[in-house]
């Protein structure tokens, strides 16, 4: 079963993401359960916790559907001490909020070395904050998305990936998003069917397809290789509509959220549409 979905908003109140993601024909979304350009929120309400967990099953939404992203401000690799430490108890409560909603899974970018210590080690520090995060939170599985690379951003590679989740001491629960957009622009080719299935079989043998936790479908404006972050509506990028039809016809992706971060919200319902046609 193939749960295809947007990164949709929760203006208003995170309860209102999945009638948003209804309103778009979706079987999966994405959300932000707290402002993601902010170090503090309140913390969610019982009511609202009420709403939300209400809504989900009045819409059919269950946790393998949902893959909540964290704020862009954690750094899990920071290599300062105390930005380190206001990360990790950022990313915690992040956690705690995923957990209170009844949540499975949060999505998040590794982290960044800011060229002031090695990539090593800040792989290091991003898995011992999964490590601590881990034993302070129960029942939710942090999920690592691959990035593009850009600046001194880690995970562009999957054996940095494979790196952190090595040192993660619960196995069970660390994962991994692939956004398609990401995976390109770092030097992962999508272009054709023949690209895809080597790119696939190697996120399979350096990482492995049983710690693929969702994905994130997205075009890419900027040229393979060129390792920036700037999404594109389906199609109408560099990559191309082939890997999308991939996915949707490949058991691989069954079972996980997988959704658009494309520019144009206006086409999802289109998109998504779209994706839910090149389903077999
Ligand atoms: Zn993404
Ligand atoms: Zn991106």
């Amino acid at each position: 079963m193939k749960y295809i979905g947007a990164h949709v908003s929760a203006a208003g109140g995170v309860f209102n993401a999945p009638k948003n993601a209804h309103a778009l024909g979706a079987t999966a979304f994405a959300v932000f359960t707290k402002n993601q350009r902010q170090w503090n929120s309140k913390p969610l309400d019982e009511e609202t916790i009420k709403q939300f967990k209400q809504l989900c099953k009045e819409y059919g939404y269950l946790p393998e559907m949902i893959l909540p992203h964290d704020s862009y401000l954690i750094n899990l690799g920071h290599p300062e001490t105390e930005n380190l430490e206001k990360s990790r108890a950022a990313f915690i409560d992040e956690m705690q909020r995923c957990q209170q909603l009844g949540l499975d899974r949060l999505n998040f970018h590794p982290g960044s070395h800011l060229k002031k210590i090695s990539e090593t080690e800040s792989l290091a520090r991003i898995a011992e904050s999964i490590n601590i995060a881990l034993d302070a939170v129960p029942g939710v599985i942090a999920v690592l998305e691959n990035t593009a690379g850009q600046g001194s951003n880690l995970g562009f590679r999957f054996e940095q990936l494979a790196e952190i989740i090595e040192q993660v001491k619960d196995k069970s629960r660390v994962g991994v998003c692939i956004d398609t957009c990401h995976v390109f622009t770092a030097g992962y080719d999508l272009r054709t069917v023949e690209a895809c299935d080597k790119t696939f079989e190697e996120f399979d043998s350096i990482v492995g397809f049983s710690y693929l936790k969702g994905m994130h479908l997205n075009d890419s404006k900027k040229p393979f290789e060129s390792r920036k972050d700037r999404h594109e509506s389906l199609g109408l990028g560099e990559i191309g509509i082939v890997p999308f039809q991939y996915i949707m016809q490949d058991s691989r992706f069954d079972g996980i959220p997988l959704v658009l971060e494309t520019p144009d919200d206006t086409k999802w319902a289109e998109e998504i549409a779209l994706l839910k046609s090149f389903v077999k």
